[in-house]
């Protein structure tokens, strides 16, 4: 193997989520959380090597710890399909809890929202 074709390490700084460039592509926009990220020259036009997500817990702790409430969101609506107000409740609670326990939080959090819908 050269250089050239070692495997470049590709995932998104704000969310750790996959991204998939096309060839030839200067920058990617996340499909998670938006956010734009460049690709190094030598690194466009090969594929990359994205490594394995990382779990829904680290990746929402890192978006709401790094203020992007939106895409935190959205994150919880697409893995989760939760409504919009929901989502938005569920990322109010980990700030609250400064994005610590946030798997702890989600599970107890979603176990409450069960047993709510069932009374109603
Ligand atoms: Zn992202």
């Amino acid at each position: 193997m050269t250089k050239d074709q070692k495997p470049y390490t590709l995932s998104c700084q704000a969310c750790g989520g996959k991204l998939n460039p096309k060839p030839g592509q200067a920058t990617v926009r996340c499909a998670h959380c938006g956010n734009t990220v460049a690709i190094p020259a030598e690194a466009r036009g090969r594929k990359p090597f994205t490594p394995p997500e990382e779990p829904l817990e680290v990746r929402l702790g890192k978006l709401v710890g790094g203020r992007h409430d939106g895409a935190a969101v959205q994150l919880l609506r697409d893995e989760l399909s939760l409504p919009p107000a929901a989502a938005g409740e569920l990322v109010e609670l980990v700030r609250l809890n400064e994005c610590k326990d946030v798997a702890r939080i989600i599970k107890g959090w979603m176990e409450g929202r069960a047993q709510r819908k069932a009374i109603l």
